[in-house]
């Protein structure tokens, strides 16, 4: 019976052994493959803060660039008013008689138009800067030789330094835009969230389509409601008379020569017309021989009504 007892104990003894060294082995195992899964996570957390570090440091440059970009624009701001206030001044000189200089402010009515193109060049190879009165009575449809979409033209326009302003959305004169004061405005907003969309740059300058007189009656409380808000508005005192129906290029230089006779000119012109653009250059020559400087229009400027 002893005999067995200790056997017993003995085999007991072993298989407890056996457990302990199982359970160990497994102890083991575990632990290596943990100690492994740890490995791994530390060189990918290695690797990620690395990661990491390197994003920030991008995200520090660009948020240098964007300083710079912010500075530039604000720069590029203030070059601007300074200069639009040393225009401003030299306009009251003239208007006060103290300045034999004069100043003609070119304006350009319908476009975006496939032939503003070449209006723009012949502009930049006079260096000279001008002011468009845009409207949407295009749309998107009319394409210059490139086949590029008129809207990309609102940029063309800043890009090449000229001033953009706005000739309502529509231009409807015989489509409902002079059935109110709220459908004049509508159509001028319209056309500010267009031009704004496409730059992110806000105009407050209008030109009623037709000139202010189209608006008939409603002409005073329309310019009522674009004081309200904060538009200016400008007519014009000479053209070429290409808005009407024009003939020849000696019409158009007959008419616009005559109506030279301000020190301060605003000038009507389009950007649609062909005849317009042949004699472009002569317009210049001509504004530049008689002294006037030609200037982009700007809302403090005393041209434009408020
Ligand atoms: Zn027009």
């Amino acid at each position: 019976m002893a005999v067995k007892s200790r056997e017993i104990k003995r085999i007991t003894i072993i298989l407890i052994l056996i457990i302990l060294v199982i359970v160990n082995i497994m102890i083991y195992l575990e632990s290596k493959s943990l100690n492994d899964k740890y490995k791994n996570y530390s060189e990918e957390y290695l690797n990620l803060k690395k990661e990491n570090k390197e994003i920030n440091k991008q995200l520090f440059n660009l948020n240098n660039e964007l300083d710079t970009i912010k500075n530039i624009e604000q720069k590029t701001k203030n070059i601007k008013k300074e200069y639009f206030g040393n225009i401003k001044i030299l306009e009251d000189k003239i208007l006060n008689n103290q300045s034999k200089q004069k100043i003609a402010y070119l304006t350009f009515d319908d476009g975006p138009y496939y032939n503003t193109y070449k209006i723009l060049d012949i502009l930049d190879q006079y260096d000279v800067k001008a002011t468009f009165f845009t409207t949407n009575i295009n749309g998107e449809t009319c394409y210059d030789n490139k086949q590029a979409n008129c809207h990309l033209m609102y940029q063309e326009y800043l890009k090449r330094g000229h001033t953009i302003a706005n000739h309502t959305y529509s231009h409807g004169i015989k489509r409902g835009l002079y059935n109110s004061e709220k459908t004049f405005i509508d159509s001028v907003k319209k056309q500010e969230d267009l031009i704004n969309s496409q730059t992110g740059y806000i105009t407050n300058i209008v030109r009623f389509p037709g000139g202010s007189a189209t608006a008939g009656k409603l002409k005073n409380s329309i310019i009522e409601e674009l004081r309200k808000n904060n538009y200016g508005w400008v007519d014009w005192t000479a053209q070429d008379g290409d808005g009407g129906s024009l003939s020849s290029k000696e019409q158009a230089w007959q008419t616009f020569t005559n109506s030279i006779d301000s020190n301060i000119e605003v000038i009507l012109l389009h950007d649609y017309n062909g005849i317009t653009t042949s004699i472009l250059p002569d317009i210049i020559q001509y504004l530049k021989d008689n002294n006037y400087l030609l200037l982009p229009l700007f809302y403090e400027s005393n041209m434009v009504n408020k």
